[in-house]
Parts: structure tokens; C-alpha cells; sequence
């Protein structure tokens, strides 16, 4: 496979001394839905986080309705079709319907009621592996109930930046009839390309982070935000799929990869997991996991109009300096 990619040049002329200024901007297409995204030069557009989370914690604490006994009370109950116990736990995490819905089926996943405040540094693999099997669990239940809806996914915003409302550790679950865009674009991928990005890219190395069994991890060629990180599992194409041992091994990367994040001084992230319905032959189920700013008061997002209204993807983190940087972390 060949990785797309060419360079513009921008030219201004500098005020003070005259002198002709180039500017390069790498513009690459993501080989598998064929997004293009623009690396720019490193100008710190992701400063590291000197917000106080915990002040924010205990501000808001009070009010958190997934904390301790409240979340029992203030959070709806699915039907009795999907669960006869109205919410799904493993460990300390509590699934419920997603009071602001999404979906057909909408969830919300707390990492535990217990812990308000997790930042990524101090997020552990049996926290993460528990509240990835409430999802596949719903899921599961959903798609038996309701075999029309078909496409699951497995979704995360963490903190203000990423669009939480809720300051409180979570997931979000989307299992619909209707795929999403991406859901849609990647299911339309040719098998053989799944494995031959994949082949590529461990090939090349500068992208390639590693390979714990069955899931593989990479720095995205082309990323649509911040530090993009993906995750593929070959022979698995919906969530529903995840057997126990997958789900540790998936919870393993995302840990290492959170604690990644935090080491860079990142504590927001969005994260997805898509699938595609169960029976789709030759699809790959992926991940993207993905950096955003840090919360602080008149702070910069880093989404603009190329993210949000062009679908372009727009970065100054080199994707070979990102996983320069953190590759280390999976060869542990
Ligand atoms: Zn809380």
C-alpha cells in the first residue's frame, strides 16, 4: 500500500526584514476512508494541562448525579427487554439508558460511582476492562432484542473539551439501526485493505506502536484530531463480539494509551469504538482515540472549521513524533 501524502508550501514575506518565509503543510489521506488531514509545523497548539481537576471535582461533586447512591435514584433504568435488572454492572462500573438519547439505544457507562475524579495518569486497566463488558454486554442485549439494531459502538467523551456535560469518568454506548458517518465509510472498506494498512504500517515502524495479541495499535497516518491513536481487532466486527479475554486485551491498550496521553499532559479525550453489524464478513473492528485541549479558562479548542465543517483534520503533533514519544509504553 502506498500512504498518500504531499506538501503544500505556504510564502508570505516577513514585515521586518523583507526575507521570503515557507511554510510546509504535509497533507495526507487516511488509506482507509480516504479523509485527508494537514500537518502542520509544531507551534504548541496542545499546551499541556495546568488546570486544578480536583478543585473542579470537589465544585462539582455535590451536584454529580453518578456519584455514590445518587446515580441509583437520578439515572433512568433500561426495559426489561434489554436487562431485567434495569442497569448492567461489572466490577464498579454501572451501565444505564443515556437520559439524553442518542439513539434508539443510548447508554451511559460509569467507570465506577465511586470515583468522580480519575485523572487519565491514575486510570487502571480493571476500571477500563469493567466498563468496556458493561457495553458489550448492552450491546449484546440489544442486538438480541432488537436484531435491527445492528450497528454498535463504544464511545467516550472525557471532560468539557471533548463535549462531556458531565465532569464524573464515562462511556457512551450508540447501538441504532442506522450506522454513523464513519461507522458507514469504514464498513465500506475492502477487506483486504484493513490488512494491508496494517501490514504497512508495521512495516514502515514510525507509526507502529504494537501488537498485544490480537488487537493492533498505531499512530493514525492521517489523523482527524490531536495525537489520533488506533486500535484494530481482525475477526471481530461488532462489539457485541468482545469475549472476556479481548476485552482485557483492548482495556490494556486504552490504558497505556490514557496513561500516554497523561504523561503528554493530556487529561480530555474522545474516543470510539465502531462496529459494524455482527455478520459483516472481512470488516476489522477499529477504534480511534484521540487528545483534545485541556480545560482552562479561555482556553482554545482544538477543533475549527477544517475538523468541524471540511471533515479535514488539521494537527501540528507529527504523527511520527507522537508515537516516538509513546511506543515505548507498549513494548512494556
Ligand atoms: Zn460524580
Amino acid at each position: 500500500m502506498q500512504l498518500t501524502r504531499r506538501t503544500l508550501i505556504a510564502e508570505m514575506v516577513d514585515a521586518g526584514s523583507g526575507a521570503v518565509i515557507r511554510s510546509p503543510i504535509d497533507v495526507r489521506t487516511d488509506p482507509l476512508t480516504g479523509h485527508s488531514s494537514r500537518i502542520l509545523p509544531h507551534r504548541g497548539l496542545m499546551p499541556a494541562n495546568d488546570f486544578d481537576l480536583e478543585a473542579l471535582a470537589r465544585k462539582s461533586e455535590p451536584s454529580c448525579p453518578f456519584c455514590g447512591e445518587r446515580i441509583m435514584t437520578l439515572t433512568p433504568k433500561l426495559t426489561p427487554a434489554i436487562h431485567p435488572d434495569g442497569r448492567i454492572v461489572a466490577g464498579e462500573a454501572v451501565l444505564f439508558p443515556n437520559l439524553h438519547a442518542y439513539s434508539s439505544h443510548s447508554c451511559v457507562s460509569v467507570s465506577s460511582p465511586r470515583r468522580h475524579c480519575l485523572p487519565l495518569g491514575e486510570m487502571t486497566e480493571r476500571l477500563v476492562a469493567d466498563n468496556l463488558s458493561t457495553q458489550v454486554q448492552h450491546a449484546r442485549a440489544v442486538i438480541a432484542s432488537d436484531p435491527a439494531s445492528c450497528w454498535a459502538s463504544i464511545n467516550a467523551n472525557h471532560m468539557l473539551p471533548s463535549g462531556s456535560s458531565l465532569f464524573h469518568p464515562h462511556l457512551q454506548g450508540v447501538v441504532d439501526a442506522e450506522p454513523t458517518t464513519q461507522q458507514r465509510l469504514l464498513s465500506a472498506v475492502a477487506a483486504p485493505r484493513f490488512a494491508d494498512y496494517l501490514e504497512t504500517e508495521r512495516r514502515l515502524g514510525e507509526r507502529w506502536l504494537g501488537d498485544t495479541g490480537r488487537v493492533q495499535w498505531l499512530v493514525s497516518f492521517a489523523p482527524i484530531a490531536p495525537a489520533e491513536l488506533r486500535a484494530f481487532v481482525p475477526g471481530v466486527a461488532s462489539p457485541e463480539q468482545l469475549d472476556d479475554d479481548l476485552i482485557a486485551e483492548a482495556a490494556h491498550g486504552l490504558t497505556v494509551a490514557l496513561h500516554a496521553y497523561a504523561a503528554m499532559g493530556y487529561e480530555s479525550f474522545n474516543l470510539a469504538i465502531y462496529g459494524a453489524p455482527p455478520a459483516t464478513g472481512g470488516y476489522v473492528l477499529n477504534l480511534r482515540l484521540a487528545a483534545r485541549s485541556n480545560l482552562r479558562p479561555l482556553y482554545r479548542s482544538d477543533s475549527t472549521f477544517l475538523e468541524r465543517l471540511h471533515w479535514e483534520g488539521a494537527v501540528d503533533l507529527a504523527p511520527e513524533d507522537v508515537a516516538a514519544r509513546i511506543s515505548d509504553s507498549f513494548r512494556r
